[in-house]
């Protein structure tokens, strides 16, 4: 948590529950991530946090955009962002979502189907078009599976087929899965890209860009790589798979760039037991799945809690959100211990929960109105 949060939290005493983000770590985040790879433009993944202040800093600092839907390519234009700096990665999009956002000026549209390819011929003429393909998610906490991308083969198709249809087959890319924790997934994935550019290069395609995407992880529960590994393990395998010809290469973060920038405060509603001599106590905050804290599902994505009792006794709990949903629960099985002293009516805190948290809470759902967010 950063001084200027804790600041805010101690002064202010917000209502909640709510995020408090630092957008001034927002622009050290940005910096810390040119700094490891100062070969790639970022296109920051807007879906992670798409509030304005955040926006704004990033257009002030240069940055680029990756935008999901027509509504994210809006805001980032709200923003102040170039059309020609906003990329349109989703392989999923309406036609008339890719013509409004063509129309716009943007020029960058991900694509992983012939299907898909076809819409963008129809409402992106010449557009600047990159193929996504599925690689290993493994090591990654919060994984995409194989719900985007294709195999190498049928995408060195499609990259020769967005050239007949008049697209500029521009690049590939690739997402190792959110939160990876392991260098070599992006090694692997790079290899991979490496004989594709080949393969396409000998076709005679003017391939020249690699997005490397997101999933640069943020600390929580436990410790992870320096963004400077990660940096040197994806520029040793670029220049093993491509030597001195390197392509133009794009990042996507999103979590490494909102996540430790954001702090969400939140208050225990109730401590109990389900028999008098259970161990375990069950928790209920103000906040749970449904009020942003989505990435629990799975208990995928292990927050750290801060109580006033930090340092005391403490002993094994459970931790439950407050409506009346029994998947509403949020850590059950991953050993979680809370302090023995914590009461209903504590103020605590929810650590890094600056990315992938306001935008799933509900629309009062049991009546809780959505996360309250502040940006200073
Ligand atoms: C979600 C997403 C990202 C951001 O991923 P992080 O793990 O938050 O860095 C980047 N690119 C694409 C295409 C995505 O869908």
């Amino acid at each position: 948590m950063t001084d200027k949060v804790s600041r805010f939290l101690r002064d202010a005493q917000p209502a909640t529950p709510c995020l408090v983000l630092d957008v001034d770590r927002i622009e050290e985040n940005y910096r810390r991530l040119q700094a490891a790879l100062p070969a790639a433009r970022i296109y920051y993944a807007v879906k992670a946090n798409p509030a304005a202040p955040i926006l704004d800093r990033l257009v002030s600092l240069g940055s680029s955009f990756d935008a999901a839907s027509y509504e994210e390519v809006q805001m980032c234009l709200a923003s102040g962002a170039e059309p020609a700096k906003i990329s349109y990665g989703n392989t999923v999009k309406k036609e008339r979502a890719i013509k409004a956002a063509f129309d716009q000026g943007v020029r960058m549209f991900a694509f992983d189907s012939i299907e898909e390819l076809e819409k963008l011929a129809r409402a992106a003429p010449g557009a600047q078009v990159y193929c996504r393909i599925l690689v290993g998610n493994v090591g990654a906490e919060w994984p995409l599976s194989k719900k985007f991308g294709c195999e190498v083969d049928m995408a060195k198709d499609l990259m020769i087929r967005a050239g007949e249809l008049g697209l500029d087959p521009y690049g590939i890319s690739f997402h190792v899965g959110s939160q990876q924790v392991r260098t070599e997934a992006y090694e692997a994935a790079i290899a991979k890209v490496g004989m594709l550019f080949t393969d396409l290069k000998q076709a005679g395609v003017n391939v020249r860009m690699v997005n490397l995407g997101g999933g640069y992880p943020v600390r929580y529960r436990s410790e992870v790589p320096e963004i400077g590994a990660f940096g040197d393990a994806i520029m040793g395998a670029m220049v093993e798979a491509f030597g001195n010809a390197l392509p133009e290469l794009v990042v996507e973060p999103g979590r490494f760039i909102a996540g430790d920038a954001g702090v969400i405060a939140a208050e225990v509603v109730l401590v109990s037991r389900k028999e008098q001599d259970d161990p375990v106590r069950w928790v209920y905050l103000d906040i749970g799945r449904f009020g942003g804290l989505a990435e629990t599902e799975g208990e995928a994505i292990k927050y750290v809690f801060r109580t006033p009792h930090d340092g005391e006794a403490d002993g094994p709990v459970t931790i439950a959100g407050p409506t009346c949903d029994s998947t509403d629960t949020l850590y059950e099985k991953s050993n979680y211990r809370l302090p023995n002293k914590l009461v209903a009516g504590d103020r605590i805190e929810i650590l890094a929960t600056g990315a992938y948290t306001t935008t799933y809470a509900s629309q009062r759902f049991n009546g809780f109105a959505p996360l309250g967010e502040h940006y200073i």
